[in-house]
């Protein structure tokens, strides 16, 4: 059981992303595949005129500000435009696939947050109206349900608040928890870069392998990756073997990243402690 996410930035090719799934399910294995789509909410922004701004948290951490219009606009371009592409293309390829939201049947819950710090100007301020949370629990049943039926679920942003209204969430960390929920062997990250990157401005650094300790600090990285890693971290203490962030841009997406392609991250095996001396034997103890 596999979970792949689909980058939603411009260049990562959603055809090539279905063939890769298409080809797992029909060599059995049984694939969720969940997706963001940053380029189709930017492109719709502009077409309806709302402004897209950016919150950065004081530990430099950036974050898309889902104002109320921007709350519509997420949901008009990932539940309106890009799953249905998605779904679109699985049914081409003769995969039986459903799309779903966190809405839907309350798939995917969240804790909405009540204020968010962000610097502007130098100056920390406290924005009260921003629509996102963060995931707490994910319906694994229903997906498995689904899978056992031989559906392919492809799951979409946004979340159900604890009042019952919609957030959005971020789909990297979505992917994390459903990969965590189902136990699966492999979360695949496939997004606009080869791999995680020592220097982001070079593609050809891309680490091979990385191991994350679990109480330590994740690799330095630069915006969108950050979030990344952070979503790694939580699909790994949850129990996922091994993530794969992958170039989602290039033919054979999937199948180049379970081949080993892009960087596989797992976690450091906890350091053991020094084993105690043992207690000095002198020769002439009975
Ligand atoms: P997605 O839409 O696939 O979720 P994002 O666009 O949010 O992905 O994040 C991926 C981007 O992160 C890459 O295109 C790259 O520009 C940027 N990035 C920043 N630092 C790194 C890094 N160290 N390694 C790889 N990519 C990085």
């Amino acid at each position: 059981m596999i979970v792949v996410k689909c980058g939603g930035a411009a260049g990562v090719a959603p055809a090539g992303v279905c063939a890769g799934v298409a080809a797992a399910v029909a060599a059995g294995e049984q694939v969720v595949l969940v997706h963001g789509g940053s380029a189709e909410i930017a492109r719709l922004a502009e077409r309806l005129g709302v402004p897209q701004r950016e919150l950065v948290a004081p530990n430099g951490m950036r974050s898309r500000y889902t104002d109320p219009a921007t709350m519509e606009v997420i949901r008009l371009a990932l539940l309106g435009q890009v799953r249905p592409a998605l779904l679109v293309e699985l049914g081409r390829l003769g995969v039986p696939a459903i799309g779903l939201s966190g809405l839907d049947a309350g798939l995917l819950r969240a804790r909405r947050k009540k204020v968010l710090h962000a610097v502007v100007g130098g100056r920390t301020v406290l924005v009260r109206d921003d629509q996102s949370g963060r995931i707490a629990a994910v319906d694994g049943g229903l997906l498995r349900t689904l899978m056992l039926a031989g559906i392919t679920p492809v799951v979409s942003p946004p979340a159900v608040a604890e009042d019952g209204a919609p957030v959005n969430v971020n789909a990297d960390r979505v992917a994390a928890a459903v990969a965590g929920v189902l136990s699966a062997t492999r979360l695949l990250l496939l997004t606009s870069a080869p791999g995680l990157l020592a220097d982001a401005q070079d593609e050809g650094s891309v680490l091979a392998e990385v191991e994350l300790a679990p109480d330590g600090p994740l690799p330095p990285s630069g915006p969108g990756m950050a979030v990344k890693l952070i979503a790694v971290k939580e699909a790994l203490l949850a129990g996922v073997p091994e993530v794969v962030i992958a170039d989602g841009r290039v033919e054979h997406a999937v199948e180049r990243a379970m081949a080993g392609a892009g960087t596989r991250l797992r976690l450091a095996a906890p350091r053991r402690l020094a084993p105690l001396a043992s207690p000095a034997v002198s020769a002439d103890t009975p």
